[in-house]
């Protein structure tokens, strides 16, 4: 069975062929490790391979590990679907936040980012798969919705996150990532991140400009949701 750390070192191989590929530094391309399911001890192992910037879905479930690894100095990434009443923990609690979709969540995060804390770093998720996925903004709604979280004081945007379709195709995944790639040129405002790409097609994002891979299979080994 493979570990943690060897399943790190395979990822950061396949990191490196496929910034190579494309022409890229492998270190422009950072990896998220994606937690959700996972127990606290399954984060620590990644820590210790080397892992500094955890991605969670759940907001209790990632509170509840929080409290387990305050000894760790990791950064935390929110990616999941976010309701109105979990923006103050969200604001409170994480360094960035990737599925920010509608202006009054980004407004509710602004407004709640604790002042202490730098401005909460935000990348707007765009649905570029059309009707097979609910989350996101489309296309249309991106320029306004972009235009007005970066005039938001507590909030950095960085760039925009995508989940297309999952397809083995390797020309449809590169489409999809490229779609993302063509809409933040297109917005011409002062963005540096795409959060583009998962286990099965971080070769495709990267060809496309991915800045992070959210990794969670690759990493952690299958997902069981029969467990509590
Ligand atoms: C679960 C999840 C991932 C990781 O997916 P894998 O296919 O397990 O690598 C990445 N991004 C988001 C938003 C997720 O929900």
């Amino acid at each position: 069975m493979s570990t943690i750390a060897d399943n790190l070192s395979t990822l950061a191989a396949r990191i490196s062929a496929a910034a190579e590929a494309a022409g890229r530094a492998p270190s422009d391309i950072r990896l998220l490790a994606v937690s959700k399911t996972k127990p606290a001890a399954a984060v620590r192992e990644a820590f210790a391979a080397g892992v500094r910037d955890v991605g969670e879905n759940y907001l209790q479930e990632a509170l509840n590990k929080q409290g387990e690894l305050t000894d760790l100095p990791l950064t935390w990434h929110f990616i999941g679907p976010i309701q109105s009443n979990k923006t103050r923990a969200i604001a409170e609690h994480f360094d960035w936040v990737h599925s920010v979709d509608r202006l009054k969540i980004a407004q509710r995060l602004s407004e709640q980012r604790p002042d202490g804390l730098a401005p909460l770093n935000i990348c707007l998720q765009v649905n570029v798969s059309g009707e097979s996925s609910k989350s996101g903004c489309t296309p249309d709604e991106l320029p306004a919705l972009a235009r007005a979280i970066v005039a938001l004081p507590r909030l950095h945007l960085r760039g925009l996150m995508a989940i297309p379709e999952p397809t083995d195709d390797r020309t449809a995944q590169e489409a999809a990532f490229a779609q993302v790639r063509q809409l933040q040129a297109e917005l011409d405002l002062a963005l540096d991140t795409l959060s583009m790409g998962m286990s099965h097609d971080l070769e495709a994002a990267i060809a496309q400009g991915a800045t992070w891979v959210r990794i969670g299979t690759a990493l952690f080994g299958a997902r069981d949701y029969g467990q509590p």
